[in-house]
């Protein structure tokens, strides 16, 4: 057993995701690994500059050092079960970010259900492991958060990158940086980027098809076609 375990902790990564979850969990305690992989020097930034800005608490550990085991997309394999692991030696509820359509082997609702049952199981203490995200976009998460009334700038300091050089400048040629475009714009917020992501290759020669031949979901084709048309971007067939 673990003594003294919280009720609740949420995995902060100082995301466009886990920002905005924080205030709709009504700010629980924060807690971030540095896994050391490649970007989490600008992650750690993000956390700084939000915790002056928004008042968020995070514990910062460094007790799971994974990044030896990154791969060239950046996939560490198991990432948040080892991360809900040792999230739940600290709380019996921990909160992971994942969003509507995310589907990756170990985020999904199911496979968020699985961690806290095996944990739970061999851990002889309650758990869960969940995200209150699963039946919103990125953008009805802006959205949410927007119509709150919080701070366009504190959205502005979250990262959600994957560029390697260490630059906190958001790098405008990568998916993560063109779902953040697609969030931001839908809702009217202007985010800086190195470069503007409409204009990467990768929409014209990847996207753009992939998105009208069905190999992504629905809503997720519905918001980038969005975001394309207030742009003026050329969609045309
Ligand atoms: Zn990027």
């Amino acid at each position: 057993m673990t003594e003294n375990r919280i009720p609740e902790v949420l995995l902060f990564s100082a995301g466009l995701d886990s920002y905005p979850a924080w205030h709709y969990l009504g700010r629980p305690p924060g807690l971030y690994f540095d896994l050391g992989h490649r970007y989490a020097s600008q992650e750690r930034a993000a956390i700084a500059a939000l915790s002056d800005a928004a008042g968020i608490e995070v514990e910062i550990s460094d007790e799971l050092r994974l990044g030896a085991w990154e791969a060239g997309d950046a996939i560490i394999p198991l990432r948040n079960v080892h991360l809900a692991m040792l999230a739940a030696n600290r709380a019996e509820m921990v909160w992971c970010i994942g969003v509507k359509g995310d589907h990756t082997l170990d985020k999904s609702r199911e496979a968020f259900a699985d961690m806290g049952r095996f944990i739970a199981r061999f851990s002889q203490q309650p758990t869960r492991v969940d995200s209150p995200f699963w039946d919103m976009t990125k953008t009805e998460i802006i959205a949410w958060y927007l119509a709150q009334n919080l701070p366009v700038e504190h959205l502005l300091l979250t990262f959600s990158c994957s560029r390697t050089d260490g630059s906190t400048v958001h790098c405008g040629r990568c998916p993560s940086c063109l779902r953040r475009w697609t969030s931001l714009v839908n809702n009217g917020v202007e985010a800086e980027f190195e470069q503007q992501p409409w204009t990467w290759d990768r929409v014209q020669e990847f996207y753009i098809p992939a998105m009208r031949e069905g190999r992504y979901p629905d809503h997720r084709a519905h918001e980038f076609f969005a975001a394309l048309a207030t742009i003026g971007a050329a969609v045309a067939s």
